[in-house]
């Protein structure tokens, strides 16, 4: 380590805005402690704090990119834990209308399919091997505190499992949870000014299953993904491969047509796909445990960076600033571009006279810069629907024409664009 920064910074969640988070100020303070409220398992399994995790969860290349950033051959620990090397643009297959399949070509790169369990356990394990950083589980955060005028972040107060109250100092605070609350507490709690929020109101449901992978093997492809027709045909899905030779499917619909979470209406949800690919692919294979379901209500960005004042040390990083509709699968990929921006940020800022003045607002204004073109991607194909909820920008005009004509949609084209 060069010289510290700080003596102390704490990450509230160990989930992968944490950990990366984590690794992000390892460099530069003295210790890092990470309280999370789960106990963390051994294994790739789903835990409680992380609702999500039995869902399918894509790790797009930005998100590899930045994760091999803060920890070098990140790769390459994926695929020996067993991730799905897949060759992009040549082992998915995509269902989408006009190009049932898209034409298929290897693009000279490779991502990793595998369980958001696997991804999470894999980070961690690559956290742990840092010294000063040490994993607090079933820690739960329960308010950060401020100096008497709240103009810094002085100390979180937590409690353990036994229900103890305990709290630890610290000049550092980033608020990895997920949900922000617990900044949005302290901004309440000074009187000060909350974040305006932008919000999309897409009502989804999620339904992710696993099969085991035929050993005849189906086709020349991996995985598929199965594109809507918007506006009258809603339901989408991807499959793609995860370790231990499995498939793990995820099917989505709108407008309350939700997949169910019995397996006769799994299938029956698939048979209703835009096209037949993935229930011929997975009718006849072996299911492994339950369905597993979840709803997604609206995408959320809250601007942190227009507040006049944020107190000194305070830090919100991943979904606790965006949560993406899980779609277009951008969160975790946004979360650790998010902690390896911070890493070049305190990496410039080290020989500063006082590398902690104004970081947070710099944090904020690149970290909107960052989230600009993930939020735009995902909020583009979903105004597509007319019952979408939310603001349409103007400057997404032509991107919303064009999705809407690869939709063959000119009736709603009509009605935005009028
Ligand atoms: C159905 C679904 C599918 C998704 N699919 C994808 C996908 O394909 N690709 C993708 O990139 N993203 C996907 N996402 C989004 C992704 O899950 C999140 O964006 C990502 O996990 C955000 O990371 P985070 O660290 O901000 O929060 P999380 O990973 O949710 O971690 C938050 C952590 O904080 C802990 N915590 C919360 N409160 C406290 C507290 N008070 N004290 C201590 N600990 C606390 C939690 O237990 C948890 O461990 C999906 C989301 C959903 C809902």
């Amino acid at each position: 380590m060069s010289m510290p920064i700080g003596k102390r910074a704490v990450v509230i969640g160990a989930g992968m805005g944490g950990l990366a988070t984590a690794r992000a100020l390892a460099d530069h303070f003295e210790q890092v402690i990470v309280l999370e409220r789960d106990s963390l398992p051994a294994d790739a399994v789903p835990r409680p704090g992380v609702p999500q995790s039995p869902q399918l969860h894509a790790l797009l290349g930005g998100g590899q990119r930045a994760l091999c950033e803060l920890f070098p051959d990140f790769d390459v620990d994926l695929a020996r834990a067993g991730a799905v090397p897949l060759r992009v643009g040549l082992d998915l297959r995509y269902d989408r209308p006009g190009y049932d399949p898209f034409p298929r070509r290897d693009l000279g790169w490779l991502t990793y399919a595998m369980s958001r369990p696997l991804i999470e356990l894999t980070l961690r394990r690559r956290v742990e091997e840092h010294g000063n950083i040490k994993l607090r589980q079933r820690c739960r955060a329960r308010e950060v505190l401020a100096s008497p005028d709240g103009s810094a972040v002085t100390a979180v107060r937590y409690e353990t499992a036994d229900g103890k109250s305990d709290t630890i100092a610290t000049n550092f605070v980033a608020d990895a949870s997920g949900h922000g609350s617990l900044t949005l507490g302290l901004l309440k709690s000074l009187g000060q000014e909350l974040p305006e929020e932008t919000k999309i109101g897409v009502d989804i449901g999620y339904a992710s299953a696993l099969f085991a992978i035929p050993p005849e093997g189906l086709s020349d492809w991996k995985g598929v993904a199965i594109f809507p027709s918007p506006p009258q045909v809603t339901r989408s899905c991807l499959m793609a491969p995860v370790e231990g030779n499995r498939w793990l499917v995820a099917l989505c619909g709108r407008r309350g047509d939700w997949p169910p979470g019995d397996w006769d209406g799994f299938l029956a949800f698939a048979q209703g796909l835009r096209t037949p690919t993935l229930y011929d692919a997975i009718k006849d294979a072996t299911r492994l445990g339950e369905v597993g379901r979840f709803g997604f209500s609206e995408s959320m960005w809250r601007h942190f960076e227009r507040l006049k004042a944020v107190p000194r040390g305070l830090l919100p990083i991943g979904d606790s600033i965006c949560r993406f509709n899980p779609i277009y699968g951008q969160g975790m990929s946004v979360a650790a571009q998010e902690a390896s921006l911070l890493h070049r940020m305190l990496r410039k800022r080290v020989a500063d006279a006082d590398p902690l003045g104004g970081l947070t607002e710099a944090f904020l204004t690149e970290a909107q810069a960052l989230i600009e073109a993930p939020w735009a991607m995902s909020a583009i194909p979903d105004f597509v629907y007319p019952d979408t909820r939310g603001q349409r920008r103007r400057i997404w005009r032509m991107h919303l024409i064009s999705q809407m004509l690869s939709c063959g949609s000119r009736p709603m084209i009509r009605r935005f664009t009028s």
